[in-house]
């Protein structure tokens, strides 16, 4: 399937630029399954590959010229200047690759020479399932082996990060880009973003008669509204307040006494769902690793309250699909990603999954809302060569 869709990205990069591509790579988008706004306190984050991926094919180029073209925007290739890139000149979802470009120079990294790149993404963008992160993660593989950069699979993913800050102007955390550089198919990738050290965590949900539901809920989430922003702000207050670096240094076994030390309403909410969640990817973590996935159900939910009540970040689609996908016998869901819209994760018993999905469907169709796209996932690989 993979080697199909390389092949077909190759025969375009061929049909645009005139010859075939040096190679074809591809990267994932991800499902959180738990552990959200932790990763911009140095906590915990529990994430999957998804088998949706952003396929780029590369060549390099050795006169200073950036071609960039994607099958999924309309319009030929944008041409830039590698050496003229800075924060701001990107325009679009251009600056995705041309920011990664860019801080690969930033690192150091000889990439002067340019390339022409072809994109083609089956993430669904604005869902809150990182079509963002996959796009950058391919394009700095796929420079990084092509200029022999001799990158680890962290600091692709910090490189793909700091274009996302400084170049396009997104303040989000390290989670999707670990995730989409880093995941194994069959495992959840237990990450703690203090030190990008990380684990697979064995997530074999068909050997339990489990499955695992994406619920997009199509209300586009929009990060560079300033809610995260204020989110982020409101944490580090917190971390000042409490005399702490992060948020990561506060347990869950102090939280009662640390909340009693913060005057400001909003940031001891905040403080307490990140406290929380950092608590409730650990405990998901022991329940995998004894083998009774069952039992993350209720986390999710306790999750979800948090993340709709303290943090405030979820809107009336993600906790209808919550609520519905809940009553109609879910073991347990919760929004995913940075809210506001996007997606939610259910997970369900295997003879009830289809119920389920038709259940949320029905619900929303009820409620006036846009239908859903409910699809099962399976934890994928994280980013490879294809060809
Ligand atoms: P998310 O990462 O949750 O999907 P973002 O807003 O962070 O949402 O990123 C979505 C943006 O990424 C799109 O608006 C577009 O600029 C860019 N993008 C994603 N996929 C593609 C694609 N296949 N081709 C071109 N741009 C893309
Ligand atoms: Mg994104």
């Amino acid at each position: 399937m993979t080697s199909a869709v390389g092949a077909g990205v190759a025969a375009e990069f061929q049909e645009l630029y005139g010859a075939a591509p040096e190679g074809v790579w591809a990267a994932p988008g991800r499902v959180n399954l738990i552990g959200e706004y932790t990763d911009f306190n140095e906590g915990f984050v529990l994430p999957l590959a998804l088998p949706h991926t952003a396929v780029a094919a590369v060549s390099r180029r050795d006169d200073g010229v950036l071609r960039l073209h994607s099958r999924d925007v309309p319009g030929g290739p944008v041409r830039l200047d590698v050496a003229a890139l800075e924060p701001g000149t990107g325009d679009g979802w251009a600056a995705y690759p041309a920011g990664v470009v860019w801080a690969l120079r930033a690192a150091g990294h000889p990439v002067g020479g340019g390339a022409d790149v072809h994109l083609a993404s089956s993430v669904p963008t604005g869902a809150g399932l990182s079509s963002s992160a996959a796009l950058e993660v391919v394009t700095a593989l796929a420079l990084g082996e092509q200029y022999g950069l001799g990158l680890t699979r962290p600091e692709i993913a910090r490189i793909a990060q700091h274009a996302e800050n400084a170049f396009v102007g997104v303040p989000c955390g390290i989670m999707d880009q670990m995730a989409s550089a880093c995941a194994t198919e069959g495992h959840a990738l237990f990450l703690d973003t203090r030190d990008l050290s990380y684990r697979q965590v064995p997530f074999d949900l068909a050997a339990h008669g489990l499955r695992l539901l994406v619920v997009d809920t199509r209300v586009k989430h929009a990060l560079g509204d300033g809610a995260y922003a204020e989110r982020r702000a409101g944490c580090e207050a917190g971390a000042r307040a409490l005399g702490v670096r992060t948020l990561r240094e506060v347990g869950v076994a102090h939280l009662p006494e640390s909340l009693g030390r913060l005057t400001d309403e909003t940031v001891r909410r905040y403080v307490r769902h990140v406290v929380t969640d950092n608590a409730r990817v650990e405990r998901t973590i022991a329940l995998l690793d004894a083998g009774d996935p069952r039992a993350v159900g209720p986390l999710l939910v306790e999750g979800h309250a948090s993340l709709r009540d303290d943090l405030r970040v979820s809107c009336p689609e993600l906790d209808l699909a919550v609520r519905a996908a809940v009553e109609a016998g879910a073991l347990g869901a919760r929004m995913t990603g940075g809210g506001f819209g996007g997606s939610v994760v259910v997970l369900v018993e295997d003879g009830v999954a289809d119920e389920v999905a038709r259940a949320v469907g029905e619900v929303f169709r009820v409620a006036g809302f846009a239908e859903p796209r409910v699809f099962p996932v399976v934890p994928g690989a994280g980013a490879r060569r294809l060809r």
